[in-house]
């Protein structure tokens, strides 16, 4: 640490990290975790962001395995090249949507490599049963196709049917190789991709997508933990999103079933008191343009509104939940609404990373005179409003996936099935202390990662025996005992 603490541009830490998991995996492990606050930006976002802008220049040896079209017809023998024989979990990206840095082609390794040491440092998975993959089919980045460094196909994206059939085939070759239970988080895929892979391969394959799903039961655990502190239960609230995009939609999708189980209400029901801006306002039934497929549960009936201001005013929300990727959105105007409308109005300002929020963590306090309950997709330090300090929570995808993964690993399951996020939700939920909602927080502190990722994945693979999903048999007796079995460790003895 005290290494790594002496390279003061985050992108020198991450090579030095780069560099020690490749020397030294166990200690990379054991910072990692005992550092996880400090470290998780530097592996993980902002710094990875950096790193697969310029990972062409910074490339020293390769991690990962990369499939490119070139391998067409001979994925299974390119998969069969991995050394390691027993794969748990794969993570694998097109490299189309790199957080919000959009194609980098086959650059967008970093995030594979570095989601994967998550799923390790905090959710205890064995390092030798994770594969980082990226699939190189081009890129459209101008840049990236006349730059001297770049180390991937030098052709505009395949699309349509070739790009189909290439995944098509990496998909059968997977399941052939590592069997059933391998779990395959789809990552960064561009939006139109994103959907429809996850509907094509969750009837046949254990898929998860962390930009919808992951993202969806993170932010649905922030507000159920949220309502300890604005009371109520979910239905009695109403959750205007300004951005209809994987997260946006994602996240409605999954409190319109909580809703639903809860109230035994059926979703066209639940769905109602949810509503969804895009760039082109309200989305409503009798919007003119033709609405993609996956907006179109959302189009309510009402009367066209253009702007978020006049949204509010409208739909008078509860809770106001920003994934647009547009920074400042949440004007002094909206906010002040929201805290007109509202006692205690719920803000979410997801949009990554902090420049690209919707509003700050001060100005949600401020304009709200200290009432506002407020969560961020990036971190945003304590604020100090008239003597009170707040803390805002953090939305991270980090609480939900490595525990996620881990319990389906730990029981076998066969398909993901949206019951389980909806028990990651509330077991994440479950860990926010009293001392937490002291400080307004509505996620626990990240030093105890490892122990919220147990508990998270015992319930999910509590909830995939329930429905016949889980293939580890016998049903071990304590499941959160169990999950802590199951966790690598990174262990030094002491020789004293
Ligand atoms: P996406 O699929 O591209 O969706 C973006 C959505 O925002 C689209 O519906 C788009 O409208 C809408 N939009 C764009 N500009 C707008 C504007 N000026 N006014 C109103 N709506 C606008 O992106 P995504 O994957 O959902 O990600 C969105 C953001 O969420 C990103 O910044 C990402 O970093 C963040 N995110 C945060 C977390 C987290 O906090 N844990 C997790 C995932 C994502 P159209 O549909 O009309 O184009
Ligand atoms: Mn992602």
């Amino acid at each position: 640490m005290n290494i790594l603490r002496e390279y003061k541009v985050p992108l020198q830490r991450y090579m030095a990290m780069m560099d020690l998991q490749e020397r030294n995996e166990k200690l990379f492990y054991k910072l990692l975790i005992d550092n996880v606050e400090e470290l998780l930006p530097v592996v993980y976002t902002p710094t990875v962001g950096e790193a697969c802008q310029k990972y062409g220049s910074i490339f020293r040896r390769p991690q990962g395995l990369f499939i490119s079209l070139k391998e067409k017809g001979k994925i299974l023998e390119v998969l069969k090249n991995w050394p390691e024989k027993s794969i748990q979990v794969i993570v694998v990206t097109d490299g189309e949507r790199i957080l919000g840095l959009g194609d980098l082609g086959c650059q967008g390794m970093g995030i594979p490599v570095g989601k994967l040491s998550l799923y390790t440092a905090l959710g205890g998975v064995r390092p030798s049963a994770c594969l980082p993959i990226t699939i190189d089919v081009g890129t459209n980045n101008k840049e990236l196709l006349e730059d001297e460094f770049y180390i991937g196909l030098r052709q505009n994206r395949a699309t349509g049917q070739e790009y189909a059939e290439f995944l098509e085939e990496f998909m059968s070759a997977v399941k052939q190789n590592y069997g059933e239970k391998v779990l395959i988080q789809f990552e960064d895929f561009a939006n139109h991709n994103a959907f429809e892979l996850l509907v094509k391969y969750r009837k046949t394959h254990l898929v998860f997508n962390d930009d919808i799903q992951g993202t969806a039961s993170v932010v649905l655990a922030g507000l159920i933990s949220a309502l300890k502190l604005v009371g109520g239960t979910l239905k009695d609230h109403t959750f205007l999103f300004l951005g209809a995009g994987e997260a946006g939609t994602g996240i409605a999708e999954l409190i319109a079933l909580e809703i639903s189980k809860k109230t035994n209400a059926p979703l066209e029901e639940t769905r109602k008191k949810i509503w969804l801006v895009d760039s082109k306002g309200l989305i409503v039934s009798s919007r003119k343009e033709s609405v993609q497929h996956f907006k179109k549960p959302w189009a309510h009936e009402h009367e066209p509104v253009k702007e978020l201001l006049g949204a509010v005013k409208a739909i008078k929300p509860t809770v106001l939940i920003g994934t647009s990727g547009v920074g400042g959105t949440f004007t002094k105007e909206v906010i002040e609404a929201m805290a007109s409308i509202n006692k205690k109005p719920l803000i979410l300002a997801l949009s990554n990373p902090t420049s690209q929020s919707e509003c700050t963590a001060e100005e949600a306090y401020r304009w709200t005179q200290g009432r506002a309950i407020f969560a961020s997709g990036s971190p945003f330090d304590p604020v100090d409003y008239n003597g009170k300090v707040f803390v805002p929570g953090q939305a991270n995808n980090a609480y939900i996936f490595p525990g996620f993964g881990l319990g389906l690993i730990m029981s076998g399951a066969i398909r993901v099935h949206d019951d389980l996020l909806l028990a990651a939700s509330e077991a994440l939920a479950a860990q926010v202390t009293e001392e937490d909602y002291a400080k307004g927080l509505i996620y626990p502190p990240f030093t105890n990662i490892r122990k919220i990722s147990a508990h998270i994945a015992a319930k999910v693979a509590e909830k995939a025996y329930e429905l016949g999903l889980a293939s580890r048999l016998p049903h071990p007796k304590d499941l959160v005992k169990y999950a802590e079995s199951c966790m690598y460790t990174p262990v030094y003895h002491s020789y004293r």
